[in-house]
């Protein structure tokens, strides 16, 4: 009976806390965190939501408050967003999506109508030599290249010729690919457009009506968040053990659309949350544990960029980073980058892992600059990256949502971390 009682109790506050993780999960994808991008200021209101539950869950600030400021310039799209085709309005995300440096259709923002563009389709081989024969376009042509059915060589060079387009011209890439958007640094002039083939082929030459509003933030203010866990004792004279994921995602396109980043990577800071809730309940003897959930990751890892380079702690004294981005699924198991590096913490990993029979595989890859422990390992600091794998493929598109979440592995995995936490 007591047994019972006592497992009971245990399942319970397990479950407890796994539902506010995924609370934690949910509330960062939701609508009005405008996909924790650079429309209606997503990405602070972000910032301010996590350093709230920081505070809440008692972490301790590294100085005055939990933030970290930095800037960079960033294109965005905070207006209208609308592609017609035969009068028929496409769906944003769907039918069409907006390159990330894309110009905009009128030259001021605030234009209340959209730009009738006329549709010329390029020949692919003579695009392929160059885009000289394409030069000069006039304003009201969109140029649409077919960018399937080609060896991958000359798809590169195809995208390459895309880019010197977009230059001087408007620009419609008509593809068969699965969208994957982005964030960029850079705006264009002109509208670069890129269109499902299926849409396409309804249409082909005719006439488009494009209403599309731009905004350059030429230096917007982004915050790193960070809280720590002090170690039992001593904890001024104790190395550091960091745990990070980043925040921040695409954001809006247009007003209406928006990219709620739910694997990629809500669902890594819910996991770096609950396992915070679980150190300030028992911290570790000999390290203080520092969580930073980073801006500006998808526009080019900004936010760990500019850590390493202005660390509020000594590199130094940074024992390990476990940085945690996708976490939603698990299925097939984690991957493991860096694990060819650090052979040592790889191996302790992967025992841990076949003690508590947490995952089914823990796959290692080398190197990669694919998320921020990678300015920490070019810095000397020894660090993991470790992501999910499972059927869940929605990627930087609007179907990551919350809802398409399984958390297959989720407890396993928060498991597994604290244990190889505690460890060091
Ligand atoms: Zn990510």
């Amino acid at each position: 009976m007591r047994l019972l009682i006592l497992s009971f109790l245990l399942t319970f506050s397990v479950f407890g806390q796994n539902q506010q993780a995924k609370t934690y999960i949910e509330t960062l994808c939701s609508p009005s965190f405008h996909g924790r991008g650079y429309v209606n200021g997503g990405d602070s209101i972000a910032a301010n939501f996590i350093a709230k539950s920081f505070q809440e869950i008692g972490l301790k600030p590294l100085g005055e408050n939990y933030f970290q400021e930095f800037n960079f310039p960033v294109q965005t799209f905070p207006g209208a967003c609308e592609l017609k085709m035969d009068g028929e309005s496409l769906i944003p995300g769907v039918h069409f999506l907006v390159a990330p440096n894309s110009g905009p259709s009128c030259s001021e923002f605030g234009c209340t109508k959209g730009k009738s563009y006329r549709v010329v389709t390029c020949n692919v081989q003579k695009l392929f030599q160059s885009t000289a024969s394409f030069y000069p376009c006039p304003n009201n042509v969109i140029l649409a290249v077919r960018s399937f059915g080609i060896s991958a060589d000359s798809l590169k060079v195809i995208k390459a010729r895309l880019r010197e387009l977009s230059a001087f011209a408007s620009v419609m890439d008509v593809t068969r690919d699965k969208f994957t958007w982005s964030v960029s640094q850079t705006a264009n002039a002109y509208p670069f457009i890129q269109l499902q083939d299926s849409v396409f082929e309804r249409m082909m030459e005719g006439n488009i009506e494009l209403h599309l509003e731009t905004r350059f933030l030429k230096s917007h203010v982004a915050k790193n968040v960070l809280g720590y866990v002090p170690a039992k004792k001593n904890a001024k004279r104790k190395p550091f053990l960091f745990l990070t994921a980043h925040y921040d995602h695409l954001g809006r396109m247009g007003q209406a659309t928006y990219f709620p980043g739910a694997n990629d990577n809500a669902s890594g800071n819910g996991m770096i949350f609950s396992i915070a809730q679980e150190l300030v309940k028992n911290p570790l003897d000999d390290y203080n544990v520092i969580f930073i959930a980073f801006a500006g990751e998808e526009i080019g890892l900004l936010g760990s960029k500019y850590f390493v380079e202005n660390p509020l702690v000594p590199l130094k004294k940074i024992r390990f980073v476990l940085n945690m981005d996708i976490m939603g699924s698990g299925e097939d198991g984690i991957t493991c980058v860096n694990s060819t590096l650090f052979k040592n913490e790889f191996d302790r990993l992967l025992q841990l892992n076949e003690s508590g029979h947490y995952l089914t595989l823990i796959k290692p890859r080398g190197p990669a600059a694919n998320s921020d422990h990678y300015f920490f390992t070019e810095a000397g600091v020894p660090s993991f990256f470790v992501y999910t794998m499972g059927p869940n493929k929605n990627y930087h598109d609007i179907f990551d949502t919350y809802e398409a979440l399984s958390f297959a592995k989720f407890d396993e995995i928060r498991q597994l971390m604290l244990e190889f936490i505690r460890g060091f």
